[in-house]
């Protein structure tokens, strides 16, 4: 596997990823992509929406703004408690996290640690700068969430914030969303979009950094109707996971909620299907797991959490949380706003507060890194790097190539085959160089397949497709290409 630092330089070689600002010496924790890049992430994000929105009766979507009332993130807890401790060196002024350094130099995770907890930590494990090994500061908390000025005027009443998670405009467009589209519980409401952190110590490339994009839900369910009506579809689904105890085992969805891992059949089935659209879309099996979190990790408003966690370069990872949120939020809403956020029960009469069993947060950056490195290959026999990504994430489906480029009636064939398949997927004309080197060049954008033009097409019509996996080629007629080319995406 590469390392981090390859990877971010392959990303900026291929035009995936680049420093943002980087003509003025770049900006910490902000990246922009390029144009495959582009692609890439829109196509991971327009999956997870047709799975996960379009495909279920269920669950519908939203798209609020980045900045809102203040208040928002008052009632949420963010405002007190979304922080980190800040670690700073004596010398070199460098900027650390607290439970970050306690972890590299440990190898515990202590998510969920007080301050003061981290603070002896560092003191006991006579933990240095790690960038000058000179001694650090005395610890202070410090708040994660951009703040900004709204209007003209520059004070304390304009004062908001960037958010630094998508789920709380869900929350707070709760009730509009339930009357509008008439829904029942259980339901979900699903947001894709922008969230900045003003994370100490951003690092690991696309990993950590200030500004990504969450795909998150809030699946509401019925406080006192636990059964789970979808668990059939996961329960015979095996899942790595690493439990509360440091224990790893191979284990059914069936038998996690058997064994009381899983205390909410709902939990279960979300992080099953969302661990399964990893599967499905390349991730290898021993690459990815569960991990449930400890007692103490939990936040004071989840009953349960589990991560899923992909094995990067540099150790298993979050890629993506899940939370038992239980009332805790639209509690906190009711409260500060006084607003009625609850649903009426037409058959029981009931008026309740919805219990969020789930609520899935998919990090888009981080999905985009874990399938990057799932597909990258070095592929000595080709001697170039092979990127193996699924078809549909691909970001460029085909490439057209004329066999050679000085023969007219080849290149206008190519050109015609090119116009027609651009109109549905994303293709490239490439007549540059060797047909080998354009083999390769493909191979390196992960375009799945390559159509090639040569003498025989004109006579007889057709092509060949190459497969970008197996390097088999298949001849078939220019009029059934299309049909191919979606049958094999
Ligand atoms: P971490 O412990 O790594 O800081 P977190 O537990 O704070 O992550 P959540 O608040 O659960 O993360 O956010 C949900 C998802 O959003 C994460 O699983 C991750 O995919 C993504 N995410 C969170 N913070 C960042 C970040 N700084 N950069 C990129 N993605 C992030």
């Amino acid at each position: 596997m590469v390392s981090i630092d390859e990877m971010a330089v392959f990303c900026k070689k291929k035009g995936i990823v680049f420093l943002n600002s980087d003509i003025y010496g770049g900006i910490s924790g902000f990246w922009d992509f390029g144009p495959l890049g582009v692609e890439l992430k829109n196509n991971i994000k327009k999956e997870l929406w047709k799975r996960f929105v379009q495909q279920r009766a269920d669950v519908v979507g939203i798209d609020g703004a980045t900045i809102t009332n203040k208040k928002v993130w008052e009632a949420s807890g963010h405002v007190s408690s979304f922080s980190d401790i800040l670690m700073e060196c004596k010398k070199c002024k460098k900027k650390h996290r607290g439970d970050t350094l306690v972890e590299d130099t440990t190898g515990k995770n202590v998510d969920g640690s007080t301050k003061d907890e981290i603070l002896s930590l560092i003191k006991k494990h006579k933990i240095k700068c790690p960038d000058c090994g000179s001694e650090l500061k005395t610890g202070k908390s410090f708040n994660l969430m951009f703040s900004t000025n709204v209007g003209a005027v520059e004070d304390d009443a304009n004062k908001t914030y960037l958010r630094p998670e998508t789920a709380q405009v869900i929350f707070t467009n709760f009730k509009s969303v339930q009357e509008t589209s008439r829904l029942k519980l259980p339901f979900g409401i699903a947001q894709i979009g922008k969230a900045y952190r003003n994370e100490i110590s951003p690092r690991d490339f696309l990993f950590r950094s200030r500004e990504f994009e969450q795909f998150e839900i809030e699946y509401f369910t019925d406080p006192e109707k636990t059964k789970c009506v979808f668990l059939k579809e996961v329960k015979n689904m095996k899942v790595n996971i690493l439990n509360s105890k440091d224990k790893f085992s191979v284990e059914t969805i069936d038998g996690l909620i058997k064994n009381n891992t899983f205390k909410n059949e709902w939990h279960a089935y979300w992080n099953a299907i969302f661990y399964k659209w990893f599967l499905d879309f390349g991730i290898k099996k021993e690459n990815i797991r569960l991990r449930e979190h400890t007692k103490k990790e939990l936040a004071h408003y989840a009953s349960a959490c589990f991560d899923i966690e992909y094995k990067f370069p540099f150790g298993w990872k979050e890629i993506h949380g899940n939370a038992d949120r239980g009332t805790f939020d639209l509690d906190q809403h009711i409260k500060y706003s006084k607003k009625e956020l609850t649903y009426f029960d037409e058959e029981t009469k009931r008026k309740i507060v919805p219990y969020v069993s789930s609520e899935p947060s998919q990090g888009i950056e981080r999905a985009l890194l874990a399938f990057l490195f799932d597909a990258y290959n070095d592929d000595k026999k080709r001697g170039n790097v092979m990127l193996k990504l699924h078809p549909k994430l691909a970001p460029i489906k085909g490439a057209i190539f004329p066999l050679v480029r000085n023969k007219k009636a080849l290149v206008n064939l190519a050109k015609e085959v090119y116009d027609e398949l651009k109109m549905m997927f994303n293709c490239v004309y490439d007549s540059g160089g060797s047909i080998g080197r354009r083999y390769a060049r493909a191979d390196e954008m992960g375009i799945p397949y390559c159509i090639t033009i040569d003498f025989d097409s004109i006579k007889k019509k057709d092509v060949t497709i190459r497969d970008r996996d197996t390097t088999k080629q298949v001849r078939v007629k220019i009029k059934h290409l299309k049909s191919n080319l979606e049958k094999f995406i």
